[in-house]
């Protein structure tokens, strides 16, 4: 589902005339040599092309224009290695539509104390050359992500690394298409939304499907894919003996792969990275397609249930970004509290719909009912999440804006739940379960959410700035006095930004 083998962020360096050829000369060496160590560090998630060294207007508008019509181009990464004076910016950041980082840094590391002259001096004067830039920046009023440090250090190639896999969400987001069988369920307000907002501000497009035509796919999938699905199924889970062949309820998986089929042929056919569900509407389909959304998270397709298309487009977005990740990542909801001695903790789940990369074992493949529905017992896959840092994430429509919510929570062991058929995680919450919860509601978080042990705040926040959107964040310094302080600050502060024109 990803293809970041064909992206890339570009590293443009600022210079002016003022030293000459053959500084110029160096510094573009010095800018080859600092694109070719991020593109070979393990830190990014994709390579980092060589814009050239800009010293005019022109220079710097083409390099903008170049960036935004390339769909290649995710990013750019900014670096001023010598002065650069930012007036010749103006016009080219002013029409940049992609996302940029500023990189301040330097091309050597150490002073070198004994040697130095002013020929050194005026070569490596990001130390004020970026300042300058920067300061057009903020006059622009440029949403930008600064990195300061030096480009070989690990950490400054992980912030980098961590702002360009973010590039690649928001790349992804904007050319996003989300497939929504059926509508929003009965009378829930969360997962609403303005749909042409986000396909403005997110550029994602919601396109709805009657649950019929999806039937239409399902009756086509021939047996014999069918067949071969089952065994995949068996070959990668623990399937219990009733659902396996010759079992008295395989008709039931060979339903629910045919389901998967049906579905995979449908979004891949329309170009969907995402898609809802709705158990209310489910005319002519046997089962709630359970199984089917559990394993197409698993290969990156974005879930929301009950047409909750924004969770959808969120963790196809963070799918994106977690790519290659260790953890996992989740379409997750609020379920139940434990609030005894032993907590509180917070039991996530739904009533199929969550994706194996969070298991913390060979899932099991089992049958069960569904208390509500009315419809026959779905396949599922069941297991608990592995524990370990994570976060919440919720994508939720204020009307006048999106926000973003982050909690940072904590997978913890719990007790077995030997009689719940269902995927599980149990987490506590940052700074604590009161504060995070009472901050949650606050902030009109959703009970949907996208989980994740490889999405961390500092990329929700990323994103939200590349969006233009508000982000909330929850974490361990969360002080519940000052979070509502915030919201009503920010309230304000995304009222007038209307009238600057953002
Ligand atoms: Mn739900």
């Amino acid at each position: 589902m990803t293809t970041r083998e064909a992206l890339h962020l570009r590293l443009i360096v600022g210079s002016q005339h003022l030293y000459g050829p053959e500084p110029l000369q160096e510094v573009e060496r010095n800018g080859r040599a600092v694109a070719n160590a991020l593109s070979d560090a393990a830190a990014l998630p994709c390579p980092i092309a060589f814009g050239g060294v800009l010293t005019t207007p022109d220079d710097v508008l083409r390099a903008c224009q170049d960036a935004d019509a390339d769909p290649g181009c995710a990013g750019l990464i900014l670096w001023m290695h010598t002065f650069s004076p930012s007036k010749m910016w103006i016009a080219g950041l002013s029409a940049l539509r992609k996302p940029f980082l500023h990189l301040h840094t330097q091309f050597h590391r150490d002073l070198p104390w004994s040697t130095i002259d002013m020929d050194f001096m005026n070569l490596h004067q990001a130390a004020h050359g970026d300042r300058e830039a920067g300061h057009l920046h903020t006059r622009l009023r440029s949403e930008r992500k600064v990195v300061a440090g030096h480009w070989s250090d690990p950490l400054v190639q992980q912030r980098v690394g961590a702002w360009a896999r973010t590039a690649l969400a928001w790349r992804e987001l904007r050319r996003l298409k989300v497939a929504r069988f059926g509508d929003n369920m009965r009378d829930v307000a969360v997962t609403e939304g303005d749909k042409v907002a986000a396909q403005v501000r997110l550029g994602m497009r919601v396109d709805g499907y009657g649950i019929g035509d999806l039937v239409q796919r399902v009756a086509a999938v021939p047996d014999r894919a069918v067949t071969e699905l089952v065994d995949e199924y068996q070959a990668t889970y623990a399937v219990v003996p009733d659902l396996a062949p010759g079992g008295d309820r395989h008709a039931s998986l060979r339903h629910a792969a045919r389901v998967e089929i049906g579905l995979r042929n449908l979004l891949d056919d329309g170009g969907y990275g995402a898609f809802t569900t709705t158990f209310e509407d489910l005319h002519g389909l046997e089962q709630l397609p359970g199984l089917a959304a559990q394993r197409l998270m698993a290969d990156g397709y974005g879930f929301g249930a009950e047409g909750d298309w924004k969770t959808a487009a969120l963790l196809r977005a963070l799918k994106v970004l977690a790519a290659d990740g260790p953890g996992g990542t989740s379409f997750m909801e609020d379920y139940t509290y434990d609030l005894g001695p032993d907590g509180p903790r917070v039991l996530g789940s739904h009533m199929l719909e969550v994706c194996p990369s969070i298991a913390a074992t060979t899932p099991r493949l089992e049958i069960h009912p569904l208390a509500i529905g009315g419809k026959s017992d779905p396949v599922r896959l069941v297991f608990d999440a592995k524990p370990g840092p994570a976060t919440n994430v919720s994508l939720v429509d204020l009307g006048t804006r999106f926000r973003l919510v982050v909690n940072e929570v904590d997978a913890v062991a719990h007790p077995e739940l030997p009689r719940l058929p269902v995927a599980r995680a149990v987490w506590t919450c940052r700074p604590d379960f009161a504060t995070a919860a009472e901050a949650w509601i606050y902030a009109g978080g959703a009970h949907h959410t996208v989980f994740s042990y490889d999405v961390a705040t500092d990329h929700v926040v990323d994103l939200g700035a590349m969006a233009g959107i508000e982000v909330v964040v929850i974490d361990g310094d969360t002080r519940l006095r000052a979070f509502r302080d915030a919201l009503r600050f920010s309230d304000v502060a995304y009222a007038l930004r209307r009238g600057f024109g953002d």
